[in-house]
């Protein structure tokens, strides 16, 4: 996984959740909001059907007042002009007016009536007429008349009030088909004569059942015939118990719904406990928010419910409509943040690039590749630093190819003068050895004076010297074979000390062995090793004239052997340090140094796989370090 993958994944699991979160908690808010806001609408509207409720009854009041103050009423009554009376009550009926007028004597019995003939029935039962009889004022109400009431009060009524009730799952159970009780809104008022005589009393009513003004009329003040995709917002309906009587809830082929109930919920808490109920609900046909509260007669009991209802729809829409704004604002958001998280995590991987790009030459072998830019921040300190990384290796590898140059060309010219040497100590060797055989000869012969025999020793000392070169040339050149076995090196050091110690040279130095017990052994050429111990000790004694401490150590690290042969000398001075090893390299004088100790033990040891270091103080002392792989 890249870490730009991690990293956007991240990012974006983040930007996810954090959005849908956001739109979830919006969209809940949201619906949460404009549904109370609706609900309470709902909730104003109900107040507002029930005042126009009120109002339809206060109208009906008005007018009865108006009738009783009529003098022609009073005269009229005292003359018991009957016929005239059943006139002017069925002026207050008709068409527009109410649906039947009463005219009762202060005991309560009917004197006359719009609907028909029969009187004398006593009415003073009816909540309304025994309000004014006993209070002496007007008094309005919704009332519930039986049947029989209905007929007297006019045959088309009882007709009407009749509705056939529409069975449905939600509606409380009813063994009943036919309804035939209706609901009346009244008002009753007492008609006084000159001298405050409480002559009669006026009672008029409307039939609420299938009486449809009222609820258009209620309808046209709440919602003011709003409609939506051809069906009403706003419907009222006024249910005689839980059945629905008048209503502009229309059902699916157009007709009015009466006939049909409350759902039992609304049943229990409106028919029941009185309460308001307010919640959406499916009213016939459609979804509805809606509201119900009781209907209740003079004496408080419940006996229909007021219902007003909002047809969901246009709010749903509305609600859809802000829903989707919403929806839309955040996706565009969560798109935005995601192109910003594109564009943020290029800008921060960017950098990174380079640096792998560059990191990709330089293991390409292109060490001069640098990063380059310098991004603000720790990605500009991570690049400079890899810069100054690449740099350092750039610096370093060129060191290590100058040293390896030079190391080759001094192979290379050992090589040469090994092959030199090689060729000219050959063709030396024989001649000497011709020579030196015939001096020793001629020192035999017997008529030799002391001058002759003097320049003699002196030839064959010359000779001598002259092979010990051409020997030490050939060591050089490595023309012995080597003979590997396996060696004790302290044993070779001991042997060597021995060997040295017994040389004039040695007289003044103090020797020293430090010896490491239990070394392992080496696999190496005896006579070789010690040829450059010998060396080193030799060279040591050289530079040590006046008398000094040699000092033979050994020791082993991890696998390896270590010979340090330390003398307290002259030193070597600086600019001699990197040359000791050139073969012909000497700074003693012609005749003392050959300059191929330290050549031909150099050649030695890198044979035997070891290495030869020096360290060393001018006028302290040097040590001479080899160090050889143990078998
Ligand atoms: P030679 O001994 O014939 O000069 P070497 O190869 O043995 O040739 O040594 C080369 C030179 O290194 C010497 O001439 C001397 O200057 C220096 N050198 C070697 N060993 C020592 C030492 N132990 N102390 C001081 N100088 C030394
Ligand atoms: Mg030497």
């Amino acid at each position: 996984m890249t870490i730009r993958f991690k990293l956007t994944t991240t990012l974006i699991a983040i930007i996810l959740v954090a959005n849908s979160l956001l739109s979830f908690i919006t969209l809940l808010y949201l619906s949460r909001v404009w549904m109370g806001e609706v609900q309470t609408r709902v909730r104003r509207n109900l107040n507002a059907a029930r005042a126009a409720y009120c109002n339809h009854l206060d109208v009906m009041g008005a007018l009865l007042r108006a009738t009783a103050r009529d003098r022609d009423l009073l005269s009229v009554l005292k003359q018991k002009k009957h016929s005239e009376l059943e006139a002017m009550s069925r002026n207050l009926t008709g068409p527009d007016g109410m649906d039947f007028v009463l005219l009762l004597d202060p005991a309560g019995k009917v004197i006359s009536r719009s609907g028909g003939k029969r009187a004398g029935d006593d009415l003073s039962a009816d909540p309304l007429v025994a309000g004014v009889l006993r209070d002496r004022k007007n008094a309005s109400g919704t009332v519930v008349f039986s049947r029989e009431r209905l007929s007297a009060e006019g045959s088309n009524l009882a007709e009407r009030a009749a509705i056939q009730v529409i069975p449905t799952e939600a509606a409380r159970p009813t063994k009943d088909t036919l309804r035939t009780e209706g609901m009346v809104a009244a008002a009753a008022v007492p008609v006084f004569d000159d001298r405050g005589q409480m002559q009669a009393v006026l009672y008029g009513g409307d039939l609420l059942n299938r009486r449809y003004e009222i609820v258009d009329s209620i309808k046209r003040q709440v919602f003011r015939d709003e409609v939506y995709r051809g069906d009403e917002i706003g419907t009222v309906t006024i249910f005689l118990g839980d059945l629905r009587i008048s209503t502009n809830v229309k059902t699916e082929d157009g007709a009015r719904a009466v006939g049909t109930q409350l759902s039992v919920p609304v049943c229990e808490e409106v028919l029941d406990r009185g309460g308001v109920w307010a919640a959406p609900a499916f009213v016939v046909n459609n979804w509805y928010i809606t509201a119900y509260e009781p209907i209740r007669d003079p004496a408080g009991r419940i006996i229909g419910v007021l219902y007003v209802g909002l047809l969901q729809a246009p709010f749903s829409h509305q609600l859809n409509v802000i829903s989707g704004v919403v929806v839309t604002l955040v996706v565009l958001a969560t798109l935005a943040s995601l192109a910003l998280l594109i564009v943020a995590t290029e800008l921060v991987l960017r950098p990174i690039r380079h640096v792998v790009a560059m990191s990709q030459k330089v293991i390409g072998g292109d060490l001069s590749a640098r990063v380059g830019i310098r991004p603000p921040g720790e990605m500009g300190v991570l690049c400079r630093a890899v810069d100054s990384m690449a740099h350092a290796v750039e610096e370093r590898a060129e060191l290590l190819e100058q040293a390896t140059r030079q190391q080759i060309g001094r192979s290379e010219q050992l090589a040469s003068v090994g092959r030199l040497a090689a060729g000219v100590a050959h063709e030396i060797n024989n001649p000497l050895t011709g020579v030196l055989a015939f001096a020793d000869l001629l020192r035999e012969k017997e008529n030799m004076d002391h001058q002759d025999l003097e320049d003699l020793e002196l030839i064959i000392r010359e000779t001598k010297r002259a092979r010990e070169i051409v020997k030490g040339l050939l060591d050089f050149a490595r023309e012995t074979p080597q003979v590997k076995s396996l060696l004790n090196i302290n044993e070779l050091v001991r042997q060597t000390i021995l060997l040295l110690g017994k040389r004039d040279a040695f007289q003044n130095i103090q020797i020293v062995e430090v010896l490491a017990e239990s070394l392992p052994h080496i696999l190496g050429d005896k006579n070789q090793l010690q040829q450059v111990l010998v060396n080193l000790s030799l060279n040591a004694c050289e530079a040590m004239p006046r008398g000094g401490t040699l000092m033979l150590a050994t020791s082993s690290t991890d696998g390896r052997i270590v010979i340090e042969v330390t003398d307290t000398g002259s030193g070597i001075r600086r600019e001699h340090l990197d040359k000791i090893f050139e073969p012909f390299f000497t700074t003693k004088p012609v005749g003392k140094g050959t300059g191929l100790g330290l050549s031909v033990s150099y050649g030695i040891i890198q044979q035997h796989g070891g290495t030869l270091e020096v360290e060393s103080q001018e006028g302290k002392g040097t040590t001479f370090k080899v160090v050889l792989p143990a078998s």
